[in-house]
């Protein structure tokens, strides 16, 4: 997730505070409205998704805290039908970004002020259609502004008890942040859900989630509900997607050492969402393209995200960043938690092969003229999640487990429900631990560049490590001279990185030395080592044929899909064989190997013949929006190779144009440029054009006539 807007004039005012003042006083200086204090939001909301069109209420009780005569609540764009102060028409001016209230506020009293609102949010809130054609609706606040559907606060040191009912169509299941406390039917049509929150949090995270769901539940070792939503068709899917779990939340809440401060906890799969995951309040939605299947869960698994969002759910949620400089206490935290978390699941040496790759990158991107330290709001994401994590890792070294733990849950109990900055957290960290942080501070978070050797130094206590590295160093030399370290490496039992390490040093190379030694990873039967060979090796040798042909059997869709393409090309008279023992797999949630398999299969002359129209129409078919965007984005790439759109995919096409997605949007905005300038195709698209929605009208229009 990107940025926030931030209010660069307070940080100024802020910057030589002591130690000793309250954490109170530390919150007014950070807020944009210093003056009065939010403290209830209760909304009431209905949807009408055929406009796209959210209306209803929102009431805020709130305390005044210094003389003002005005408040502001952020509202982007929206229809303010009335505004009441204690009940009573009010004094408001709104110019579609805040509504500004004037009245005569008086210090420690208490108001409360409702306001009727519609809108027809361009972010932030988005309606989609599920495979089903189904309405799917939902919120994604961080980087688009939760004002954009509901008047709230864009500042994040505002922290809010958000209460949200929502009204819509039975049928439905409606997902918000708190404990679902009352559920009832309103009349034929509608169905009443009404949530209660207990804490306060920042606007952004407020969040529903409206669709065809069923879930299970289970409950943590310390009696917290783990809600986990599904659609009902990916019910075979349950199992692998959500594996580790209850694991995850168990541990997460153990290491951390602090409560989870939250009534439930849930998650729900949405279709094209703009992210991998969003940790809003209790109430996790994440991308459903990480519904997978046992054998899509090797390559593409949930865990990462499952455990990153949750971690968030203290480190963002409970704590939040005063502002973008200290954005590394949100995605720092998460990435390093999720990373303990995934140790707990895959082990020790895939802890310290991720540290070690981003490492890498970090000393690559210190390199760059986009290196930043950690402490810059305009620091890449890199840096904040991953030289984040790596702070993390170095001060746990410095001082050791027990003081870091300590230093997290004092950090955690000091700061509850409020907003931090690096300072706050360091300051603990040095008390705890007795420690003098300023070198560790300069160096992990201060400096530009990206301590390489220190970092490598604390990898380097790994066996698991020195030898990667020794094997890595020969990189440069000529096979020649290391086959014999190369063929060693493969020994049993291999490592996952070790061989995979061989198999690139390899080059796709195959002289008969090399080929002892992929015929010798071939054995090993790892499936990493192997993925590792159909990456790399893509002429295949007749004497490694019936190896590479094993690979269409392994379990992963990253193996199947190139080693098909690769056998296919290779070996033409087997063409049909191929096709024949791959002709069940669909692949991952873009549908890789599936797609590729209908492109080869219209490719080869003489198979199904008779089926090929049929091919055609299903690879045309998955251009349609009722697919996510990463099947559809697959198969558009494949139909401009092929110069083969059909006219419902051009269709598809102008749809996908102006998807919400914007890497989806301009993908297709890039295939659509280089159709229409074809003839053919743009004379298509004139007569096309009736059938298109006056919106998609309009915007082809623009580029048919620029
Ligand atoms: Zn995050």
């Amino acid at each position: 997730m990107k940025f926030y807007h931030f209010f660069l004039v307070v940080l100024f005012l802020w910057s030589g505070y002591g130690q000793d003042m309250t954490s109170v006083i530390n919150i007014e200086q950070n807020k944009e409205q210093p003056y009065v204090d939010f403290l209830v939001g209760e909304s009431h909301v209905t949807m009408l998704p055929n406009d796209k069109k959210i209306k209803g209420a929102v009431q805020y009780s709130f305390r005044i805290v210094k003389p003002t005569s005005r408040i502001k609540v952020d509202a982007q764009n929206m229809s303010i039908a009335s505004v009441l102060l204690n009940t009573k028409n009010v004094d408001f001016k709104y110019d579609n970004k805040a509504i500004l209230i004037s009245s005569d506020f008086e210090v420690d009293q208490e108001y409360i002020i409702k306001i009727e609102f519609s809108a027809i949010p361009k972010k932030a809130l988005y309606f989609v259609k599920d495979h089903n054609d189904e309405d799917q609706i939902w919120t994604q606040g961080q980087g688009k502004y939760t004002s954009n559907w509901l008047p709230s606060f864009d500042d994040m040191n505002e922290k809010v008890e958000f209460d949200i009912t929502i009204d819509f169509k039975k049928g439905y299941e409606v997902i918000a942040n708190g404990k679902l406390v009352k559920n009832e039917v309103i009349n034929d049509s509608i169905q009443r859900w009404k949530y209660d929150m207990r804490h306060p949090m920042s606007s952004y995270l407020v969040a529903f989630a409206i669709g065809k769901y069923d879930k299970k539940v289970e409950t943590s070792a310390s009696n917290i509900p783990l809600e986990m939503y599904y659609h009902p068709d990916n019910v075979d899917k349950y199992e692998s997607t959500y594996k580790h779990s209850k694991d995850i939340f168990d541990f997460l809440e153990k290491e951390i050492g602090f409560a989870y401060p939250w009534q439930n906890y849930k998650q729900i799969p949405v279709k094209d969402f703009l992210y991998a995951g969003m940790e809003n309040t209790g109430t996790t939605i994440f991308s459903d393209a990480f519904m997978v299947d046992e054998t899509a869960f090797i390559d593409q698994n949930y865990i990462n995200v499952n455990a990153h969002e949750l971690a968030h759910q203290w480190f963002g949620n409970l704590v939040t960043a005063k502002e973008g400089t200290h954005h590394w206490l949100q995605e720092g935290f998460a990435t390093y938690y999720a990373l303990l978390a995934e140790k707990e699941i895959f082990g020790e040496d895939y802890f310290l092969f991720k540290l070690y790759e981003s490492a890498e990158q970090l000393t690559e991107l210190s390199k760059s003229s986009q290196a930043t330290s950690l402490l810059d709001a305009d620091a890449s994401s890199l840096t904040f999640y991953q030289r984040g994590a790596w702070a993390l890792h170095a001060l746990r070294n410095l001082i050791g487990d027990t003081s870091f733990k300590i230093t997290v849950h004092n950090y955690l109990e000091t700061f509850k429900f409020e907003n931090v900055d690096t300072n706050d957290f360091i300051e603990i960290a040095t008390k705890v631990s007795g420690t003098d942080l300023s070198d560790f501070r300069k160096i992990w978070l201060e400096n530009v560049k990206f301590p390489s050797q220190k970092a490598l130094n604390l990898l380097t206590t790994s066996n698991f490590i020195k030898s990667y590295l020794t094997l890595a160093q020969e990189r440069t030399q000529p096979l020649a001279g290391k086959w014999n370290t190369l063929t060693k490496s493969l020994d049993f039992p291999v490592n996952d990185y070790i061989g995979q390490e061989v198999v690139y040093q390899l080059e796709g190379i195959t002289t008969p030395e090399n080929i002892v030694i992929y015929d010798k990873a071939f054995a090993t039967n790892n499936v990493f080592v192997r993925q590792a060979i159909a990456n790399t090796l893509s002429t295949v040798p007749k004497d490694l044929q019936k190896q590479y042909e094993s690979l269409l059997k392994d379990p992963s869709y990253a193996t199947i899909e190139p080693a098909l393409y690769n056998l296919w090309v290779s070996f033409p008279e087997k063409r049909k064989e191929y096709l024949e023992t791959t002709k069940n797999i669909i692949g991952f949630s873009s549908k890789n190997v599936r797609i590729l398999w209908l492109v080869l299969a219209l490719n080869t002359e003489g198979f199904e013949t008779e089926n090929h129209q049929k091919f055609f129409l299903e690879l045309s078919g998955y251009t349609s929006s009722k697919y996510g965007f990463s099947t559809r984005e697959n198969a558009f790439t494949y139909l401009e190779s092929m110069q083969a759109f059909s006219d419902l995919s051009l269709q598809y096409l102008v749809d996908g144009a102006m998807h919400h997605n914007w890497r989806f949007r301009n993908s297709c905005r890039k295939i659509l440029d280089k159709l229409i300038i074809n003839e053919k195709y743009k004379k298509k698209y004139v007569v096309l054009m009736d059938s298109l929605s006056k919106k998609q009208q309009d915007f082809l229009q623009s580029k048919l006539t620029p």
